[in-house]
């Protein structure tokens, strides 16, 4: 007998794999031969209809009229199965249109996770899939091993009249939000300075320097070029502002309108002056332009003309020998993760989960117990 599809909304469809090409495409369907059983949909080897496919057991068979597509089939457990197929967009895109002409809707991933094991274990396998380095995912490990679930059920367990506890662990919880966020998302780093102080040089060194760039896109307008490498385990952007002039006209106007945009977003600005120049005023204007930026002056390996006028934070470096870089590596990731979060932190590792954090913390101010539980309970 097979499993009545519920009437309460169609079987889902949804792609485990991500698009592009592979080896294996896997898909998870929500069904237990309703929808596969129909004519011209999946015929297993073994001449079996799909209800009476064993569960656990891998089954042969092709999808579609003949030629036919060679598919893997396994029931995993009543109304669910997953599809293999060849990796690639179009054998997967053929099976999805295929079972949603029949009947199923299509789904995303997370959405499935979060309907089926709520958000903070959807949240934590997004963020473990976006997870580029060890240290990330060392983090992100630790918190799906349940260190983030039990802060929030402790939290939940805390009497409303000792709400002051609970305003303290959300405050220790939102401490780590940043982090949280970029362990999953790159800390953006963006580099400004005039034509010639030798960002780009400077660029090509620190991305150089780290141990293993994640991606590469390089000259993605005119104006800015982007390309990211780790930093002692944590994800960095580089951004190169290739030139914020105040004389640009048009296309270069609008590449510059963007440029100033990444600075202000930015986790980090490094200002980069010309040490072996004396300083301009578009220099000064730069060095007033940003709060607290990381000032470099560059081209340490020439004759110094900018004397008792260089800022004293400055750190001077080479592009052209890596005098200085190793310095201003650790500056940065200072800047950027000034503390890591001892073993057994919570970390909200997600912008949503920081906003629900947020909307608990409003909830206790309104002095709203209903809403503070209900907003926890909607995390896990
Ligand atoms: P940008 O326009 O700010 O991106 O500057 P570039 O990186 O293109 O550098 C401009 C010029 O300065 C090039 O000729 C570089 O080779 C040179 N340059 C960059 N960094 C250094 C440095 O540390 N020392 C010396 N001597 N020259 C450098």
């Amino acid at each position: 007998m097979s499993v009545p599809i519920s009437s309460s909304r169609p079987p889902r469809v949804v792609a485990l794999t991500p698009s592009g090409r592979g080896a294996i495409a896997s898909l998870l369907v929500e069904d237990d031969g309703e929808l596969l059983d129909r004519p011209g949909l999946f015929t297993a080897v073994n001449g079996k209809p799909v209800h009476q496919q064993a569960i656990g057991r891998v089954c042969l068979g092709r999808w579609g009229g003949p030629p036919g597509e060679d598919v893997i089939l396994c029931r995993t457990e009543p109304g669910s199965l997953e599809l293999h197929c060849h990796g690639g967009a179009v054998p997967l895109r053929r099976m999805i249109d295929d079972l949603v002409a029949a009947g199923a809707s299509e789904s995303g991933w997370s959405e499935h996770l979060q309907d089926r094991q709520g958000i903070l274990v959807a949240e934590l396998a997004e963020a473990m899939a976006a997870a580029t380095t060890w240290t990330a995912a060392a983090i992100l490990l630790e918190q799906s091993s349940g260190v983030l679930h039990e802060e929030l059920e402790r939290l939940l367990e805390i009497p409303w009249d000792d709400r002051d506890r609970a305003v303290e662990g959300l405050t220790s919880l939102r401490r780590w939000s940043q982090l949280g966020v970029h362990l999953s998302r790159p800390w953006s780093v963006v580099l400004t300075g005039r034509p010639n102080v030798g960002k780009s040089s400077l660029l090509n060194v620190l991305l150089g320097f780290g141990r293993a760039i994640v991606l590469d896109e390089a000259g993605t307008t005119r104006d800015l070029v982007t390309a990211s490498t780790a930093l002692q385990g944590w994800t960095v952007q580089f951004c190169d502002t290739a030139g914020i002039r105040s004389d640009a006209e048009g296309v270069e106007e609008a590449g510059i309108s963007q440029a100033r945009h990444q600075l202000a977003e930015a986790d980090c600005r490094l200002v980069v002056l010309d040490r072996s120049t004396s300083p301009h005023p578009e220099d000064l204007e730069l060095l007033e332009a940003w709060p607290d930026p990381l000032v470099i002056a560059n081209k340490s390996d020439l004759d110094d003309a900018w004397g008792a006028e260089l800022p004293g934070s400055a750190l001077s470096v080479s592009a052209l020998t890596g005098h200085g870089v190793e310095e201003l590596v650790e500056r940065i990731v200072h800047r950027l993760v000034p503390e890591v979060p001892p073993p057994g932190t919570a970390v909200p590792v997600s912008a949503k989960l920081t906003e629900m954090l947020r909307r608990a913390g409003t909830a206790i101010e309104e002095n709203d117990e209903t809403r503070f539980r209900e907003i926890l309970r909607g995390c896990l």
